[in-house]
């Protein structure tokens, strides 16, 4: 799995960036979705390839929630367990998808 440049979540844009200092207002955050700006935050340098690929589809599983109305949009620990388990599945089944895993 890769971290594009641009992810499309809904038919919309997302651009997604690194940036340092992001937090959620208490304390330092992984990442980040801004549905106003249409862009997906990454911090750099605090996890390894593996946990910002995991923090990129919590960060898409916002998204796809919003975009749905569903009511796990704002249920971190939901969000968290399905963007592990996704990724569980991404890394494990690489022909599914056509990519070889980078770890
Ligand atoms: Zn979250």
């Amino acid at each position: 799995m890769n971290i594009p440049e641009i992810v499309r979540i809904g038919g919309v844009k997302y651009e997604v960036r690194y940036e340092e200092g992001l937090n959620n207002g208490t304390s330092l955050a992984y990442g980040h979705i801004d549905y106003d700006k249409t862009m997906i935050r990454l911090a750099p340098g605090l996890q390894s390839k593996q946990g910002e690929c995991k923090t990129l589809l919590h960060e898409i599983l916002h998204g796809v929630s919003k975009h749905f109305d569903l009511e796990i949009e704002n249920d971190e620990n939901t969000i968290d367990a399905l963007a592990r388990g996704l990724y569980m599945v991404i890394v494990d089944n690489p022909e599914m998808f056509g990519v070889v895993p980078q770890l």
